[in-house]
């Protein structure tokens, strides 16, 4: 674990292309394919990769590459590839690093696309995934065995904001010669995992770093090494797997980068005012900045200082009916809208239990303390944030949550 001071917003800053007539922001690649002067170059870059040389869109362009090296950038990596998706970032990543016969070790909470990925998809591939509680570290290492390749995790976790401990999963990583692969979609800017020890960050760019909900995409930061396996053309599951982003939306989303670490701030700002005043109000809050969470002195520790503690919060209301009342009276009311997602600048709120996380069965759900009450907030950058507090809780009122 680095303990040297990093701002991953710096970092990117002095990130500076040019795009071709001097513009301020880099030219979009245009193109599936890409000339060569001779036959013999063309057959080289087969071979291996040649730094400034394109061979086909789907293996790298140009503007996808620009926005791979922020992203790197941020998060302190050797190297990073955009994807089509955060699964798609994922799933790469997960068929990379195993194969038939080789087990990952998972945490329990973790977004329910990436749970039906592991539980239903990977075993037909011949991956088997032992999910567990990651806090409990002596169950992890009792997981491992000489098939195991990787544990995974989400730095902060999605419904219930349970904050990984990364240097302890880290150690246990390296001790036993495994991958640690961290999603860190709910905390870009505020955590740097691979600076506590993570070998591999993934990314659902769709989220915050994005910001806008206009796109889906994805990306895998991690050594230059595992993303050139990524990338191999004979043997790379980003090559082979197929799922590479658009070039114009890498642009777009990389525009969107330069202004993250003013968007998380102000999404942290506007999170913890609403999970102090509902603690106020003797709700359930989970909020993993608020001093009696169970992570909240870990977050304070691993955390890089100016972001706060991120814009999601979950509030248990007791009831599904309850739930399902509020956020349709805080849709009416204008708060946000009810749909799925998160780190769009309007406040977003679902029912994990039954949209994003309903993948994962009942009993899981319980045993994972994933209530059917839950209402997850993804909180939007509102400039007037006591005003959006007095209309949520006229809206609870309605429907006798207080
Ligand atoms: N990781 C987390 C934590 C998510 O919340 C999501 C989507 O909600 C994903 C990964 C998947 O990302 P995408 O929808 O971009 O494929």
């Amino acid at each position: 674990m680095s303990t040297a001071k990093f701002d991953p917003s710096s970092a990117i800053q002095d990130f500076l292309v040019f795009g071709e007539f001097g513009d301020v922001n880099p030219s979009i690649t245009d193109s599936s394919t890409y000339t060569f002067m001779s036959p013999e170059r063309m057959e080289e870059l087969f071979d291996h990769e040649i730094e400034g040389c394109f061979l086909y869109s789907r293996h790298w362009n140009p503007t996808n590459k620009y926005l791979s090296d922020a992203l790197a950038r941020m998060e302190d990596s050797e190297a990073a590839q955009a994807k089509a998706s955060g699964m798609a970032a994922i799933s790469s990543t997960i068929v990379q690093l195993c194969g038939s016969g080789d087990e990952v070790i998972s945490s329990r909470t973790v977004y329910g696309g990436t749970y039906a990925l592991f539980k239903n998809l990977l075993p037909r591939l011949g991956i088997k995934v032992n999910f567990a509680d990651l806090s409990d570290t002596h169950a992890v290492r009792s997981l491992v065995n000489e098939r195991t390749k990787a544990i995974y995790c989400e730095s902060i976790s999605n419904p219930l904001l349970d904050v990984a401990d990364l240097p302890e999963l880290a150690l246990i990583a390296k001790e036993n010669g495994l991958k640690l692969v961290v999603d860190n979609t709910f905390s870009p800017m505020i955590l740097s995992p691979i600076r506590i020890g993570a070998d591999v960050v993934v990314h659902s760019l769709t989220k915050f770093i994005n910001g806008t909900s206009d796109c889906v995409a994805g990306a895998v930061c991690a050594s230059s090494e595992f993303v050139h396996q990524l990338t191999d053309i004979n043997a790379g599951a980003s090559m082979l797997l197929g799922a590479v982003l658009d070039s114009t939306r890498a642009a777009s989303i990389l525009k969107n980068l330069h202004s993250l670490h003013l968007r998380m701030r102000q999404h942290s700002f506007n999170a913890m005012f609403l999970a102090e005043r509902f603690r106020e109000l003797g709700l359930r809050v989970f909020y993993p900045g608020l001093p009696d969470h169970p992570h909240h002195g870990l977050l304070t520790r691993l955390m890089n200082p100016g972001y706060g503690y991120g814009g999601m919060l979950a509030l248990d209301v007791g009831s599904l009916d309850k739930a399902n009342g509020l956020m349709t009276r805080m849709q009416q009311e204008k708060v946000g809208y009810l749909a799925v997602s998160l780190g769009y600048f309007k406040t977003l709120f679902s029912s994990p239990g039954h949209s994003t996380s309903s993948e994962i069965p009942a009993e899981e759900r319980e045993h994972m303390g994933l209530s059917d009450g839950l209402v997850r907030f993804s909180i939007g950058l509102d400039n007037d944030i006591e005003h959006s507090f007095e209309r949520i809780k006229r809206c609870l009122e309605d429907v006798r949550v207080i």
